[in-house]
């Protein structure tokens, strides 16, 4: 672990964060030692031309045949398989980014915490099925876990510069999703397009649908008790339109400490990466006059479930964010394939999580067999529905 070295290992390079993270990358001139990425093997191939990895990890292995010939003419080496991805977040460097969508993302974030590189973590699959695991390699190894998700950054940037003081809460925001107001009769008929139209941020299908259920805040909530060490009720969710503060802590004496900004993820990917420096950013920068006005407002639980049942699960612990995850993983998969509507997500999530029982022994056997469980289950009902 070294902050000087400016060399960066991406785990989902092609996705939504991983793209930007290059971005970060080329204005800054960090060298990008590795990529990795699952079927998109044409963007992998142009990115590993202009950034010159040592490797490129292809998790999928029709895409890694194909990149392996198309890069034939170089000296990268292309890997395949979940063994390579690990090997791939263990090589040295100043920081892994993980950016890979899904519970995938625990193992290899694992893995660089055991090579002792720092983690940049968009990936929030790992804190909420492996959290514990994942703190306790990071103290381990005497390691690093910066946040990029927005939240998260926003909270550990209203954290800096008060670690002797005690936090009386988090407020979390939330921006609502493309449904906010809806009632459970009016989620019934809405449409895969308008899910994925959300209204402030441009990211991938998985947590756009996660925002449109609001899963995303639940999941967030989970990260947040991990990350911060602060119990479940301490974490106050806020729905606020604009996306433009991003998150804040309130201390014992009633002050609340804040991080405002554009919504754009580039801002918390770079402080993840040049902590503990602020460089230059090409992001637009806040007008507060052009925005107006703030709003704050409770979040409808009742008819947004996921949430709820996010909250059902971390108060219970152990695998049971695990099996909300898988569930969830699992029931967004069948909406992105067509399979379910939209509002069927909640209920099967939630049906999985009465279903299924947890244990409180949390290890990787135990976290692999509850996610297994958890999609298992998921599968055969939206299968059974159909
Ligand atoms: P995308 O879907 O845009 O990108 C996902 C990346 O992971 C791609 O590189 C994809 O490769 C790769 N990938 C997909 N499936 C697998 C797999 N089975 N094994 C290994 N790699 C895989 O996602 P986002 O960038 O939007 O999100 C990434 C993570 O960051 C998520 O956990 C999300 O919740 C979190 N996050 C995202 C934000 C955003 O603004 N996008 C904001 C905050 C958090 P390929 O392209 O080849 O399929
Ligand atoms: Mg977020």
């Amino acid at each position: 672990m070294d902050k000087a070295d400016k060399s960066l290992v991406i785990l989902g390079s092609t996705g939504s964060i991983g793209t930007q993270t290059l971005d970060v990358a080329r204005m800054h001139g960090y060298r990008v030692k590795a990529l990795t990425a699952h079927r998109n093997y044409r963007l992998a191939e142009e990115q590993a031309r202009e950034f010159s990895p040592e490797t490129v990890c292809m998790t999928d292995e029709n895409a890694y045949r194909e990149l392996k010939t198309r890069l034939a003419d170089t000296d990268i080496k292309v890997t395949c398989g979940k063994e390579a991805l690990c090997g791939t977040a263990a090589i040295p460097c100043g920081m892994v980014i993980n950016a890979v969508v899904g519970m995938v993302g625990l193992e290899p974030t694992l893995a660089a915490l055991n090579a002792h590189n720092r983690v940049g973590l968009a990936n929030k699959e790992t804190l909420v099925t492996g959290g514990e695991l994942v703190k306790a390699a990071a103290a381990a190894n005497g390691v690093d876990i910066m946040p990029i998700d927005s939240e998260h950054s926003a909270i550990f940037q209203s954290l800096m510069g008060n670690s002797c003081n005690k936090i009386a809460k988090i407020i979390l925001t939330a921006s609502g999703g493309p449904f906010f107001g809806y009632n459970k009769e009016q989620l019934k008929s809405v449409t895969m397009e308008q899910a994925l139209h959300h209204p402030n941020w441009n990211m991938g299908r998985k947590i756009t649908t996660d925002s449109a259920t609001l899963m995303n805040k639940g999941l967030e909530l989970i990260e947040a008790v991990r990350l911060f060490d602060v119990t479940p009720e301490q974490v106050e969710v806020v729905v606020h339109r604009q996306s433009i503060l991003h998150s804040a802590v309130e201390y014992e004496d009633g002050a609340v400490i804040g991080q405002l900004g554009v919504p754009d993820m580039k801002i918390p990917i770079q402080l993840a990466i040049t902590y503990p420096e602020r460089l230059p950013s090409c992001s637009r920068r806040l007008s507060l006059f052009d925005v107006g006005t703030l709003t704050f407002e409770r979040a409808d639980e009742e008819t947004f479930v996921c949430l709820a049942e996010a909250r059902r699960a971390i108060a219970k612990g152990g695998t049971a964010p695990t099996i909300l995850n898988g569930a969830n993983e699992a029931a967004v998969s069948a909406f992105l394939d067509g399979k379910i509507p939209f509002y069927r997500i909640g209920e099967l999530v939630c049906a999985c999580c009465a279903e299924l029982p947890h244990t409180s022994d949390v290890t990787l056997g135990t976290i692999a067999e509850a996610d297994a469980a958890a999609r298992e289950f998921t599968f055969h009902e939206a299968e059974r529905q159909i």
